[in-house]
């Protein structure tokens, strides 16, 4: 798999996906947390959108990295910034072709394992990043690794959180998908959207809900 995917894309699609999911994630967050969610990734998003609009940029998801870890709030924000960075890091070293996106992942997931101790079955954005990482590292296309990303969010709904806001309301939650993880999920349904964009994905509003 030597074809590369264009990132600033990724990222603009990403932006369009937050912006068209931003009720369903707020109405997530709105039962497990307290329901700023959608708005932090859609403005982080936005925000990512203005500064790439600014000019063109050598490494699109260290721009990105930089508004999420400076400018976005909530829990979210800083980890999806670290998600960011290790990704831009590892496009820059090893390309944007499958084992730049493979090693960003995974080192992504590393570090916001490391800063926010979550395991997978925690109920938290891990979810959907564990198995993105497993498929894109047993050689998987982007849609597959969509759809593990796609699944293991939507699996959370049966999960109690430990972590994260949502561990305080407990049962309440329970049969909705952790925000996080679905918002996670809809980066690698991006990411799929502009590699391979002939393969049948479904909508943004099937993928939350
Ligand atoms: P807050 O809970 O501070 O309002 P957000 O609403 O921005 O933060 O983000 C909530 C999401 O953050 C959750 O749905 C969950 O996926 C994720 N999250 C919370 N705690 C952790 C953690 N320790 N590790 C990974 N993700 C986490
Ligand atoms: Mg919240």
């Amino acid at each position: 798999m030597t074809t590369t995917v264009d990132q600033e894309k990724v990222l603009r699609t990403y932006a369009e996906a937050a912006r068209t999911a931003h009720d369903a994630l707020t109405a997530l967050d709105q039962l497990s947390g307290d329901g700023d969610f959608g708005d932090n990734l859609r403005e982080g998003l936005d925000g990512v959108t203005s500064a790439l609009d600014d000019g063109p940029a050598d490494a699109p998801f260290t721009v990105a990295a930089g508004v999420f870890l400076d400018e976005v709030g909530g829990t979210s924000g800083p980890l999806i910034g670290l998600l960011f960075q290790e990704i831009g890091r590892a496009l820059t070293e090893h390309g944007d072709g499958h084992e730049g996106w493979a090693t960003g992942v995974r080192e992504g997931l590393a570090a916001i394992q490391r800063v926010g101790e979550a395991e997978p079955g925690d109920r938290t954005m891990v979810d959907a990043l564990a198995p993105a990482r497993d498929a894109l590292d047993g050689g998987a296309g982007y849609a597959d690794t969509a759809r593990a990303a796609l699944d293991g969010a939507r699996a959370t709904a049966d999960i109690k959180a430990r972590r994260g806001r949502a561990s305080y309301v407990g049962e309440r939650a329970l049969g909705a998908a952790d925000p996080g993880a679905t918002g996670v999920a809809l980066f690698f349904w991006s990411l799929a959207r502009v590699a391979e964009p002939d393969t049948e994905l479904g909508s943004v509003t099937d993928a939350v809900s």
